[in-house]
């Protein structure tokens, strides 16, 4: 991946790009540009041979104007302060486009999970979970799975927390298993919501997705679920990839295919009936759609010159450089964000937080309807705010519908002595 773009400096390019067609004071474009608090923790975990490790973990709480800072925890070799930061800027943001009532906070610990045992994982977790206990709770600040963590590390911070509190607070963390107050369709959530804003954009911007070929980049929760779902509406998957390689059928991928070899060999590489490709050249095939669905930073400049995409649909946080977005709008290539296209996650945590809330479980096709409504929703009010304020591309709309929600309910909190 190209590393030319630190993360919370994109965000901050992404921000001030939006602020300058809003009348916003400096010292309030400041305070949207940083995070309200920082926490940074070297935690020490007893390793199963009775060793002591240490772990660097951060949480960031970006801005809690709208509500309770929202957001995952990711555990990878490359989670950075910055990095964390980036992540939790772009929650307020995405909260705010698909109008959720939620802050944004982010959270991750620099590990790489495949080199440590289960037991070590839930010591690790539990760890992280105590010291987070004074800054969570599900009215302050609500972790949800991000990369490498998910139902089972929700289950184990819950457990933790509901432990030290001596209470039972399922809304304290989103994403859990359903059996542990987890909402239906919350899995599939961030997948759905990509698919459902290719869709409308197809449908906006073409004649529609069937048939439209599709490239995804990164095969895990995020982009396995939209090439299962795009499939679905029609579209042609023609390659996926992961860390180690991609997978190419200019036919179209049998999706379920590709996922059970993967189960089974750890990668989509040398799937049945698959020719092998490059990670390089799935961002840069001649497809109707682009979905990079893996790390930030993925497309820099030279690939965005080199893509032959005709669209963009962000699944990852931040995939584009601020550069490649430059050219890829110069190139009139449209972008649609990942504050909008992978929202289906928060969304779907939002719901599952609300069910919680009133110990009410809703059945999956509410879920997926009440999604729908939301991104679809979402995305009319990106192309209005585009076409009103006239804008240079999608990103920048939507950064302008979501700053000015956050601005109101500032300006609405008034002042604190
Ligand atoms: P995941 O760990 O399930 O999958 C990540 C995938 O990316 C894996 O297939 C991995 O092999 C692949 N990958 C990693 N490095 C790669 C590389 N250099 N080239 C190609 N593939 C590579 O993670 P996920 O939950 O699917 O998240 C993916 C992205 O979506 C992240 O940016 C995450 O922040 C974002 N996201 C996820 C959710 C969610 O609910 N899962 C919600 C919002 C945003």
């Amino acid at each position: 991946m190209g590393q030319e773009a630190n993360p919370f400096e994109s965000l901050q390019v992404q921000i001030e790009d939006a602020a300058a067609y809003l009348d916003i004071d400096a010292g309030v474009l400041e305070r949207l540009k940083h995070p309200e608090r920082v926490l940074e923790l070297n935690l020490s975990v007893e390793m199963d041979d009775g060793s002591l490790e240490r772990f660097r973990a951060f949480r960031s709480q970006f801005n809690g104007d709208r509500g309770p800072y929202k957001g995952g925890i990711r555990y990878h070799p490359g989670v950075t302060r910055d990095e964390v930061k980036a992540l939790s800027g772009w929650m307020v943001y995405k909260c705010a486009v698909v109008d959720v009532p939620y802050g944004g906070g982010k959270g991750g610990i620099a590990v790489d999970p495949g080199g440590y045992s289960v037991s070590e994982l839930e010591r690790l977790t539990r760890s992280f979970a105590t010291e987070l206990r004074p800054l969570i709770g599900e009215d302050v600040d609500i972790p949800a799975p991000d990369v490498n963590t998910g139902q089972r590390e929700m289950n184990w911070i819950k457990d933790t927390y509901e432990t030290l509190e001596n209470t039972t607070t399922p809304g304290v963390v989103t994403g859990k298993a359903p059996s542990s107050g987890g909402s239906l369709g919350r899995v599939r959530a961030t997948g759905r919501s990509v698919m459902l804003t290719a869709r409308e954009a197809f449908a906006h911007l073409h004649d529609g997705i069937e048939d439209a070929t599709v490239a995804i980049q990164g095969f895990g929760n995020a982009g396995y679920v939209a090439a299962d779902l795009l499939a679905d509406e029609g579209a042609t998957v023609v390659a996926v990839s992961d860390s180690r390689g991609a997978a190419h059928d200019p036919h179209g991928l049998d999706v379920e295919a590709v996922k059970t070899h993967k189960r089974e060999t750890g990668s989509v590489l040398n799937a049945p009936d698959t020719e092998s490709w490059t990670n390089k050249d799935v961002l840069t095939a001649d497809v109707d759609l682009l979905v990079p669905a893996a790390l930030e930073n993925a497309i820099d400049k030279q690939t965005a010159r080199e893509t032959s995409a005709g669209m963009v649909v962000e699944a990852a946080n931040g995939p584009l450089t601020p550069a490649a977005d430059d050219i890829l709008t110069e190139r009139g290539i449209p972008v649609f964000p990942d504050i909008l296209a992978n929202a289906g996650g928060v969304t779907v945590s939002y719901f599952e937080w609300v069910q919680n809330r009133q110990r009410f479980y809703w059945t999956e096709s509410r879920v997926n309807d009440e999604l729908e409504r939301a991104i679809t929703e979402a995305f009319d009010g990106l192309v209005e705010t585009r076409e009103q304020y006239d804008l240079p591309n999608y990103r920048t709309a939507a950064y302008v519908v979501a700053i000015r929600r956050v601005l109101d309910a500032y300006r609405e909190g008034g002042e604190w002595p």
